[in-house]
């Protein structure tokens, strides 16, 4: 479609001009470029749209690269440059490579026009330089990727040498992901509880929090592996077993103990609210374990709707038919536009804990907490705090008008044995 090379030429290619370099001792670089967002283009104007921007992409990389460069089109919305010629001195080299990736971004910075919609577009580069004849191309393509990935940590439009460091942490990432397999497999990952209080310290419900019962690490904070397995996609299998532990813990609280679990909040990912089965999964894990799906408050943050607006509000709808219900996560810190609040199937906010936590010294953030709680009572839903950790905190929540509490100042996240202790 786009007229550009793929992924077979790319590694011929490479594999001749790492043989050339080390010749004629020059270097070469691959550039690894990612659209930042092309998913939001495609999904809200139609792959017809997402198709012809795409092939502007491409023209507009022909214009700038040389005839003697290899642009290959590797992945929906990646790209591969090949530049070969370069100097032999590293600097000069990198030099060189900088130069035209700044016309690269300026060019790709100008709008694009495509039938009445004028678009605009970020992007991320990876580069990798080599001029070694032991470099294998699926290693440079590999680091240009790791660096790729730091540019986008970086912030969009930028771009980022690979250096060893990167390299390293690459590797982390794919110990980890092994590990993670491992992990799914060997029943590591635990389900811990938070209890959710009113005022009166009674108990309205809990939030399933995910651990990672590593064999040598000990336990592992989510903090440090859902991003991975949200990266992966192994985040569809880990989460899909944590509600079924949820459900399963759920229906032995209904049938053992006369303690009043009201509802039990799961936290759901991106991509495992975009994977297609999720409805199917959730229907039969419920009927599987007889739970009352209304006691399940599904978590969701402001960015998961975004990813994909219409696609999320229908399948909430269609959970909410189950009887689920729905809470929007860390609330606050996304880029919501209020105008679409009203438009959710959602039950509850949940005010992001760094609003909470600067409460004691930061009027501003007491001035926001008290803008979501009036704006939530008026449209219907309730809020809970979360973070609250001091008896300052839940005090200026109380005045704002806030009655549903989850923080340490109450208790922490404790397995399903110790809840009640
Ligand atoms: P979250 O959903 O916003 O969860 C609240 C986090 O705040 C939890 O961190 C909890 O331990 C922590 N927390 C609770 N009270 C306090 C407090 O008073 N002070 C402070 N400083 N922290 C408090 P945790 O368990 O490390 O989880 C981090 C994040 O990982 C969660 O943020 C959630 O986004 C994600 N996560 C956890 N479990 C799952 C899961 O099963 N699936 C998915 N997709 N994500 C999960
Ligand atoms: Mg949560
Ligand atoms: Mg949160």
């Amino acid at each position: 479609m786009t007229g550009l090379a793929n992924r077979n030429l790319l590694e011929i290619q490479l594999r001749r001009q790492i043989l050339k370099s080390s010749q004629n001792n020059r270097h070469s670089a691959v550039l690894f470029l990612d659209l930042d967002d092309f998913k939001r283009i495609n999904d809200s104007l139609g792959h017809k749209t997402g198709d012809q921007f795409l092939i502007q992409v491409a023209k507009r990389l022909k214009q700038i690269f040389r005839d003697e460069d290899t642009i290959v089109r590797i992945g929906g919305d990646e790209f591969v440059i090949l530049l070969s010629n370069l100097a032999s001195d590293k600097d000069d080299a990198t030099e060189q490579v900088t130069v035209v990736i700044h016309k690269l971004l300026a060019s790709l910075r100008e709008p694009f026009r495509i039938s009445q919609h004028e678009l605009h577009i970020f992007c991320s580069i990876g580069i990798s330089l080599f001029s070694d004849i032991h470099k294998d191309p699926e290693q440079i393509v590999k680091e240009a990727d790791a660096a790729m990935y730091e540019a986008k940590r970086k912030g969009k439009n930028d771009f980022s040498f690979f250096y060893s460091e990167l390299q390293a942490e690459a590797n982390k990432r794919l110990q980890l992901e092994k590990e993670m397999y491992l992990a799914l497999a060997e029943n590591q990952f635990k389900v811990f509880y938070q209890l959710q209080f009113n005022q009166q310290h009674k108990i309205l419900g809990c939030e399933a929090l995910i651990r990672w019962q590593h064999p040598e690490k000990g336990l592992v904070s989510p903090a440090d592996f859902i991003p991975i397995a949200e990266q992966t996609g192994l985040i569809i299998d880990i989460g899909e077993q944590v509600i079924r532990n949820v459900c399963l813990q759920l229906a032995q609280w209904q049938r053992t103990t006369d303690r009043d679990i009201p509802h039990i909040a799961i936290n759901i990912s991106t991509k495992q609210f975009s994977d297609d089965a999720f409805i199917e999964k959730v229907t039969s894990i419920i009927k599987d374990t007889g739970v009352d799906p209304n006691r399940i408050i599904l978590e969701i943050t402001e960015s998961l709707i975004f990813n994909n607006v219409e696609q999320s509000i229908d399948k909430m709808h269609q959970l909410r038919q189950l009887g689920l219900r729905f809470s929007i996560d860390d609330f606050g810190t996304g880029y919501s536009s209020l105008s679409y609040l009203s438009r959710l199937p959602i039950d509850q906010l949940k005010v992001d804990r760094s609003f909470v936590s600067n409460l004691d010294n930061s009027p501003s953030d007491l001035a926001i907490i008290d803008t979501i709680i009036a704006m939530a009572i008026h449209l219907g839903l309730d809020v809970i705090a979360e973070g609250v950790e001091t008896e300052s905190q839940l005090r200026a929540l109380i005045s704002c008008g806030c009655h549903c509490f989850q923080g340490f100042y109450f208790c922490k996240p404790l397995p399903h044995d110790q809840l009640f202790c």
